[in-house]
């Protein structure tokens, strides 16, 4: 039975080809958007995994101190405009612990999740970034409600458009109920850059059952696409390709393979 996760159905809705290239572990670096995302990530897990327990944060200092050591730990393309990975870094951090990092109660962070959902031909797994929880007056009254979180490291505004149609978030929703959760609302929690500024943004969107049912649908549709061998490369007019495979893939011209984009941001 194959297994899906958001990272390989978002590659197999985009090109099949570079589904099976990460399918078969083909690695490439990472760009300097993705490993901006993925240092953050780091950060932000060591202070929330422990504040599920804790209910505290720990000091800005030190998660300032780990995420910026985590750079290292991580191959990445150089920034074509020269931009010092430790200065975006820094201003990341900043912005992230004391807007989002310190108003999250966290229930779950990071946590993965496998499962194999009834009459589908494919197990799904993911790993659910934040299962938050945030106070909601309604009716006169206060409430915890849970939410699904996502922290995207982005180098322009996304439309709220992104947010509504996120295939990931309506995983991560579907991966909460499976955990025992009934989330209020996704939402995601956006880090925009620019050069060494970030400003921190919210867009917030729900999911229904109809909308869990059309991802499970669609899903299936890929599996058997990729079952049947379909194995293409992606259009020629596709704003992703050629992506970060292209020096090995077969599908894009030499003179095509230097305007490669590497990835997008995380
Ligand atoms: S370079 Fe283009 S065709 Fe090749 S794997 Fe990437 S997106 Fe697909």
């Amino acid at each position: 039975m194959l297994r899906m996760s958001n990272t390989q159905l978002q590659a197999a809705l985009q090109c099949r080809q570079k589904w099976k290239f990460l399918f078969d572990g083909q690695y490439m670096a990472s760009t300097f958007p993705m490993a901006r995302g993925t240092i953050l990530h780091r950060g932000r897990q060591m202070n929330l995994t422990q504040k599920v327990q804790t209910k505290t944060d720990l000091p800005f200092e030190a998660i300032l101190d780990y995420t910026l050591s985590q750079i290292k730990e991580l191959e990445f393309v150089p920034d074509r405009d020269g931009l010092n990975m430790e200065r975006v870094v820094a201003v990341g951090v900043e912005k992230d612990y004391h807007v989002f990092q310190r108003k999250s109660k966290p229930l779950l962070v990071e946590t993965k999740i496998v499962v194999e959902p009834a009459g589908y031909g494919f197990s799904l797994s993911g790993i659910l970034d934040l299962l938050n929880t945030d106070e909601q007056v309604i009716n006169d009254e206060v409430k915890q409600l849970q939410y699904v979180d996502d922290l995207k490291t982005v180098s322009r505004r996304k439309s709220p458009f992104f947010t509504h149609r996120s295939r990931q978030l309506s995983i991560y929703w579907m991966l909460a109920n499976y955990a025992g959760y009934q989330p209020a609302g996704a939402r995601h929690l956006f880090l925009e850059f620019s050069k060494y500024n970030a400003t921190a943004n919210v867009v917030e969107t729900k999911r229904t059952e109809e909308d869990l049912q059309t991802t499970l649908n669609e899903i299936q549709t890929v599996v058997e696409g990729i079952e049947r061998g379909d194995i293409t490369g992606a259009p020629d007019d596709s704003w992703f390709c050629p992506c970060q495979f292209a020096p090995i893939c077969p599908y894009v011209t030499k003179h095509a393979k230097q305007f490669a984009i590497g990835g997008s941001d995380e």
